[in-house]
């Protein structure tokens, strides 16, 4: 039987659930530390381990049939694959956050604002739907620091429990999209490939059953 390849997040927020649900399906595999491939010894799955951001990229162009990536993720990238399966980890949310001294007492308070986040697109979409107009600021990564360091008025970023903000004098005021895992595929399986996925998620739903 020919093997799928599923892209993983090589290290970081998503890393760890990712491999624990495969083990959880009863795959077996080594992925030897810093390792970019691993192939699993009692499925036909073949991993492949890179950073989050490329991931929706790879599997719209082929070069892995699956992954796992953070819908945030996959919003902002707009890429055309088939979403299918949220997985229930990494559960976070896309917010606006501002100075918690300021007086915020609304979206329309961002008009004129700089905003900096790794997310433009999504970014973008909000303002629009809010008929708010600033100027987004995009840089990829240290987010948080940009309002103490002058470079933008606001973020807008990934939150979970609030600490990050916290801790750079920022507060949580807008939450402009939910986000968790989610499993996604190449539009273009052949039949074979399809019947590898849905042996995957018939594991995936039977591991997700066992933990209600
Ligand atoms: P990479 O080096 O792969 O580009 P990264 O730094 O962009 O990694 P991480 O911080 O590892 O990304 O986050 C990966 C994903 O995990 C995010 O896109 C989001 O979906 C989710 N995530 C981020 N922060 C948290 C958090 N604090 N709690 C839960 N999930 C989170
Ligand atoms: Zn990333």
């Amino acid at each position: 039987m020919d093997k799928i390849k599923i892209a993983i997040q090589k290290s970081g927020r998503l890393s760890d659930d990712s491999l624990k649900l495969i083990k959880e399906c009863g795959i077996k595999f080594n992925n030897g530390m810093g390792k970019l491939k691993a192939v699993a010894d009692n499925f036909p799955l073949e991993f492949l381990f890179l950073r989050d951001d490329d991931i929706p990229g790879y599997v719209e162009d082929g070069v892995a049939h699956l992954g796992i990536v953070g819908e945030n993720v996959l919003v902002e990238k707009e890429k055309d694959v088939d979403n299918v399966k949220l997985l229930g980890f990494s559960k976070c949310r896309l917010s606006i956050g501002v100075d918690r001294n300021w007086d915020y007492k609304g979206v329309q308070e961002l008009a004129g604002k700089s905003i900096a986040t790794s997310y433009p697109k999504i970014l973008k979409g909000f303002l629009d739907k809010n008929k708010v107009n600033a100027e987004i600021h995009e840089i990829s990564g240290s987010v948080e620091i940009a309002p103490s360091i002058g470079l933008a008025d606001a973020v807008c970023d990934i939150v979970s429990s609030g600490s990050t903000l916290l801790s750079n004098g920022l507060k949580e005021t807008e939450v402009i999209m939910k986000s968790q895992a989610v499993l996604i595929a190449n539009k273009s399986l052949n039949a074979e490939q399809q019947d590898i996925l849905d042996k995957l998620i018939f594991r995936i739903n039977a591991v997700q059953e066992g933990k209600k």
